[in-house]
């Protein structure tokens, strides 16, 4: 079977309606879902391909969208092609379908097993909301998209619209890759919550705001048919520092706080928003000449700016804050200024709603603690996190490391590195307890991404010839099996 050729001409980009785009998603979906694997990688790989043939372009554009400058643009086109590459390993692979076969004992007891044959199917049309913070790794070809069509589910995306040219220059770009029915791109916030309400849309992805991201998970499950809503939503992304890693390395951890701080202008999900320093760590005077060598650059938009300028202040202005290095706001209206406040782990106790916000762009809190029980139970009160990052001197304060590294509320653990910078590898896990996510099971980075578009389908005593290619017995499509739990071939 051959890829379904494009609907409309490859140049044409036609806006489309929010019902529309679904409608014809819900058409395109049986054919996408049936595309034998090897198929659905090459689309993958050509999406892939695509970008990287366009990328001179396609950066400019967003150049002048985003001004993120060139050259993490160029890196995030990188990233974004090993992401689409990446699921098309997995898709080749086949292990994501998860096949498991139970072959039937008529000698069971207590009574005769049938024939049980499981795996995992594609939901249908899923939505996508493209990142304001990465327009190429979380936007129309990211991560959501490239793991969705892995799965066989077309996507519609909502194109963010602080980068609008690009999302719709990137779907004319793929046109000859993709028809628009497996994959196109609405605008406007009306059209995204028609899209999330659309009794065509199987599933949703979303990374922003934690307000946004909640009103649409709230509108998700208020349908008749409620659906999945993946939100990728906000992050404190706690460091703690103990006091022997202090003591042996207090100044570079400090340096390396700041630039992981200010990376991008802080615009990361993963940017640490609060430092846990011992009491009397000496480090105010590296932590103010680091972070004051950053010179203010522009946001993503006057509307980032304008939330970051806002939180800092609300931030800087509680009773239990002090500024380490507090710059006044520019001339510029779009331009952040790197910031450093400071509290107190009790502080943090007594004020959790007003101190644990996340403040996007480049500002973070220095909290200190007096005892380990000061920290421990200050960890306790942090919203879930999408990381947390423990620096510490192996060896040295054993117990107090072995509670910090356990699970914790949190989706990745990082031991003496830092969070910004996701890795693109099977085994990442980006995701964690909400306020992170609205989904702490699933993950929007890795090769397990896959598995937010699929369901399991279980196939009782129904004939070979009529059973999925990847479940029947002469297993055509040859994809790894389970056999009565064991793995019996690939
Ligand atoms: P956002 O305001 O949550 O917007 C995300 C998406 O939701 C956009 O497509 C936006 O549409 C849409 N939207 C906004 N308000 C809506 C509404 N009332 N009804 C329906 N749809 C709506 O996120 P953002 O614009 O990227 O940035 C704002 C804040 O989000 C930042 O200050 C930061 O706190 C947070 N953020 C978090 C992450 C993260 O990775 N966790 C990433 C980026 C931003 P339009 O494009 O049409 O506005």
């Amino acid at each position: 079977m051959s890829f379904p050729a494009p609907s409309t001409p490859p140049s044409s980009n036609p806006a489309r309606t929010a019902a529309e785009a679904a409608a014809r998603a819900r058409a395109a979906a049986p054919a996408l879902a049936a595309l034998p694997l090897p198929t659905r990688a090459s689309l993958l790989r050509g999406l892939s391909g695509a970008l990287g043939e366009n990328s001179a372009h396609l950066a400019a554009v967003a150049e002048d969208e985003t001004r993120l400058g060139l050259e993490r643009l160029h890196g995030e086109i990188r990233r974004t092609q090993a992401q689409l590459e990446m699921f098309a390993d997995v898709v080749e692979d086949g292990a994501f379908l998860d096949v498991m076969i139970d072959p039937p004992d008529a000698a069971a007891k207590p009574a005769p097993r049938p024939d049980i044959r499981r795996m995992l199917v594609p939901l249908g049309p899923v939505a996508v909301f493209s990142a304001s913070n990465f327009p190429f790794a979380f936007s129309v070809l990211g991560g959501d998209t490239a793991s969705a069509l892995a799965a066989g589910c077309p996507v519609v995306v909502k194109a963010h619209e602080g980068h609008p040219r690009l999302s719709d220059l990137t779907r004319e770009l793929v046109a000859r890759t993709v028809p628009e029915d497996v994959l196109s791109v609405v605008h406007g916030r009306e059209e995204g919550r028609s899209l999330v309400t659309d009794p065509a849309i199987r599933a949703v992805g979303f990374t922003g705001s934690t307000a946004v991201g909640r009103a649409l998970f709230d509108l998700a499950g208020s349908r008749p048919d409620p659906i999945p809503f993946y939100g990728e939503l906000g992050s404190l992304n706690p460091v703690v520092v103990t006091p022997a890693a202090c003591a042996a390395r207090g100044a570079d951890i400090a340096r390396e706080y700041v630039a992981s701080v200010t990376l991008g202008q802080g615009q990361f999900c993963t940017k640490p928003g609060l430092l846990f320093l011992p009491a009397r760590h000496g480090l105010d005077d590296t932590l103010r000449r680091e972070i004051a060598a950053i010179a203010p650059a522009p946001l993503l938009g006057r509307w980032i700016a304008a939330a970051y300028w806002e939180t800092l202040g609300s931030l800087a202005r509680h009773q239990a804050v002090s500024p380490l290095h507090l710059p006044g706001t520019p001339t510029d209206p779009r331009n952040s200024a790197p910031a450093l406040l400071t509290t107190s782990a009790k502080d943090i106790r007594a004020f959790p709603e007003e101190l644990l916000r996340e403040c996007f762009g480049p500002a973070s809190l220095v909290v200190t603690y007096d005892s380990h029980e000061d920290l421990l139970e200050t960890l306790d009160v942090l919203p879930g996190s999408l990381t947390t990052t423990v620096h510490g001197q192996e060896g040295a304060e054993d117990g107090l490391v072995r509670r910090l590294t356990g699970a914790g509320n949190t989706g990745r653990l990082i031991w003496n590195g830092w969070p910004t910078g996701v890795a693109v590898t099977p085994a990442m896990h980006h995701g964690g307890p909400w306020p992170a996510t609205t989904a702490p099971l699933h993950t929007s980075v890795g090769s397990r991404a896959v598995a937010r578009w699929m369901r399991p389908v279980a196939f009782q005593n129904v004939p070979d010839a009529l059973l999925p290619e990847p479940l029947r017995s002469t297993n055509p499509w040859t994809v790894p099996q389970h056999m009565d739990g064991a793995a019996i071939s690939g």
